[in-house]
């Protein structure tokens, strides 16, 4: 369950029809993971919706994808929306793939880190566009950096490879990229509604919608906001769960849910501290 209660901003405009908010949480069945996905508590209604609308991060890099000069505006369901300016209405996120889920090669060295050893693979939907050598390298890099968990817990990433996974070989986590469609698949019972990651079972899904757009809450450096996105859904892997600001102002940690808010703290992906 999220300790943090605080709605994001809404925005107004898009006609989409947000789902009602739930009045209480359900009970968590025995089955039910531990984590509630990384998604707002609540989605706000119309009523809540202030006279401007907060934007996102700008539409014309190819990372936000809208194709456009302009901002980003956040729909009532948590999608962003290209603002007036915008020229494109292309999303730059399929919202679904084959839902064929593949594991992919990661290439460099193993690490030197010693510790607890977490065996993990890099996973990709086929059909979503991406480089999977891209992908498999950005996880590496969010996993084995200094300031990842390696050094903050004391473990070990091990890869596991195509070709030992194929032979039965023994997984911790499987960090997935997949589509919004298959996310919310791989997240339920979780409720991701196409728009947040999660941790379910072994995986750490990623949303390929937040790891093409990013969120506000990095601006406009998508390839920061995909590190925190592998490291706060591996570190619930790991054991971790939500954490809250400790500070106004100073680095976020990196399982405070970011995407929803930062409640003070500044944007920070990675396990320790600066
Ligand atoms: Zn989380």
């Amino acid at each position: 369950m999220s300790p943090q209660t605080t709605a994001p901003g809404p925005v107004a405009g898009s006609g989409a029809t947000a789902p009602r908010p739930r009045a209480r949480p359900p009970r968590r069945r025995r089955d039910q993971p531990a984590y509630e996905p990384d998604l707002p508590p609540e989605i706000p209604d119309s009523r809540a919706e202030p006279r401007s609308a907060p934007t996102g991060p700008a539409c014309g890099g190819s990372a936000a994808g809208c194709g456009c000069v302009g901002r980003c505006q956040r729909r009532r369901d948590w999608s962003w929306s290209p603002s007036r300016s915008c020229t494109s209405t292309r999303s730059g996120a399929p919202g679904h793939g084959t839902g064929r889920i593949r594991v992919v090669p990661v290439a460099g060295p193993a690490s030197a880190a010693t510790g607890r050893t977490v065996r993990y693979t890099v996973e990709v939907e086929d059909g979503l566009g991406v480089d999977a050598r891209t992908v498999a390298a950005t996880v590496r890099k969010a996993l084995l950096d200094r300031r990842g968990w390696q050094t903050k817990d004391l473990v070990r990433f091990v890869n596991v490879t195509p070709a030992q996974s194929a032979a039965g070989a023994t997984v911790d986590i499987r960090v997935t990229l997949a589509s919004p469609e298959l996310t919310d698949r791989l997240c339920a019972p979780l409720q991701t509604r196409s728009e947040v990651s999660c941790w379910n079972g072994t995986r750490a899904v990623l949303n390929l919608r937040r790891w093409v757009l990013g969120d506000d809450s990095f601006g406009r450096d998508v390839a920061r906001y995909r590190i925190y996105q592998v490291n706060h859904e591996v570190g619930h892997g790991l054991g971790h769960g939500h954490q809250t600001c400790p500070r106004r102002g100073t680095p976020a940690l990196v399982m405070q849910q970011q995407t929803i808010t930062l409640g003070g703290c500044q944007a920070w992906p990675w396990p320790t501290r600066p």
